[in-house]
């Protein structure tokens, strides 16, 4: 009998994700396969809407081709609360066997995604993950679907910053995604040359921040960049910092429960360093990005792989496949260790320190700079 395979999109969207809607289209039609579309995540899946085409309706690959970069998720994307409750998971796998005759579900998301995938692969529905996600935080594989595309928004916006910057000697705060890994921020920073980089990875402190920007001030060079990945405030020592009074006492009100963010850390910067420093939050202009041609080639391979792997290869016990990248390759591994992160990957500590210490050679231009006095707001 001919196959069914069903596919959706889940999560935070990611540039890639209708690349490898349109690879696995293409893919299962060649190989004879129906290939059902489910809108907006798992919520497609629960049968809500009055007319079923909203949730659930055929991918041909004459119609999706057009899509392959197109911004956005095609199929488009949502968190679905009822996707935790055991008792909905044993109706959305009865119904995928019995109601839609689903042999196989690909689902492109990222770690929570993944993890509502394990569950339904206990109930015995055959998954297929593709990582979709700009945060690059899974640790099975050295990329996601994404996250080339967000690196290169985050690379072409620091080097705009810092254009500025230098135009104006001033430092800048730049706030990028990732969630609690670093990656988007250390590849940022790598590559533009930013002076100071912040992660979750790892403990910092704002007074070692300040004390690297008046190095870099003395030396000449008043235009440092300094990236913070989103979720870094919470690992910075603040307490022992008081950044509040410092704010109230210059005119700018913070409440005793304000969380610290870029624009904070630029506030900070401008009173203890003696410069004007501005800040910038990229936000989701790092998710909308059309994906690069990493990002869609590897859409390409992980949407065939995925077919390939539903048609022909059977996983271990309540388990399911994750592809992924290793060794610059798309390979696949368990869907149980990728959704549960079983095997970490090391953060590059190494690389972290190089940035973070880096000295500023003063150029003839800081010199003159320097001697004019001119380098301080
Ligand atoms: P991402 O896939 O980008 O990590 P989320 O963590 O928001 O995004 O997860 C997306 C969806 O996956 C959730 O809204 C939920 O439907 C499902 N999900 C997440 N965690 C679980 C879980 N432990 N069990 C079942 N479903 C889950």
């Amino acid at each position: 009998m001919r196959k069914t395979f069903g596919i959706l999109t889940s999560g935070g969207d990611s540039p890639g994700m209708n690349a490898a809607v349109v690879s696995v289209a293409r893919y299962a039609e060649q190989c004879g396969v129906k290939l059902m579309g489910i809108r907006r995540g798992y919520n497609g899946l629960l049968g809500k809407s009055e007319n079923e085409l909203n949730d659930i309706r055929q991918l041909r690959s004459e119609t999706v081709l057009d899509i392959l970069d197109m911004r956005g998720t095609y199929l488009r994307t949502a968190r679905c609360e009822e996707f935790f409750d055991e008792d909905v998971l044993d109706k959305v796998a009865e119904d995928l066997e019995k109601k839609h005759h689903i042999d196989g579900l690909v689902i492109i998301g990222g770690d929570g995604s993944y993890r509502g995938a394990l569950d339904l692969c206990k109930r015995g529905v055959r998954c297929v993950g593709i990582p979709g996600t700009i945060d690059n935080d899974l640790p099975y594989t050295e990329a996601t679907l994404g996250y080339d595309t967000a690196v290169n928004v985050c690379v072409d916006a620091v080097r705009s910053i810092r254009a500025t910057s230098r135009s104006h000697d001033r430092p800048h705060v730049v706030e990028v995604m990732g969630r609690r890994c670093g990656d988007i921020a250390m590849r940022t920073a790598i590559a533009t040359g930013a002076e100071i980089v912040i992660v979750p990875e790892m403990k910092w402190d704002l007074r070692d921040v300040i004390r690297r920007l008046n190095e870099q001030i003395t030396n000449g060079n008043a235009r440092a960049t300094v990236i913070v990945c989103e979720n870094a405030w919470e690992d910075g020592n603040m307490a022992e910092y008081p950044w509040r009074e410092l704010l109230c006492k210059n005119g700018i009100c913070v409440h005793g429960d304000t969380p610290f963010s870029s624009r904070h850390m630029a506030h900070v910067l401008k009173y203890e360093c003696d410069i004007e420093a501005r800040a910038t939050v990229l936000g989701y202009t790092q998710r909308g990005a059309i994906p690069t041609a990493y990002d869609s080639a590897f859409a390409f391979e992980a949407g065939h792989l995925a077919v390939e792997l539903l048609l022909n290869e059977t996983p271990a016990e309540n388990d399911g496949f994750a592809i992924g990248v290793r060794d610059g390759r798309v390979f696949h591994s368990s869907l149980r260790s990728a959704a549960l992160k079983i095997d970490p990957r090391p953060f590059n500590e190494k690389l972290y320190n190089t940035i973070n210490t880096l000295p500023y050679l003063p150029r003839e231009d800081d010199l003159i700079l320097i001697a004019a006095g001119n380098v301080k707001k």
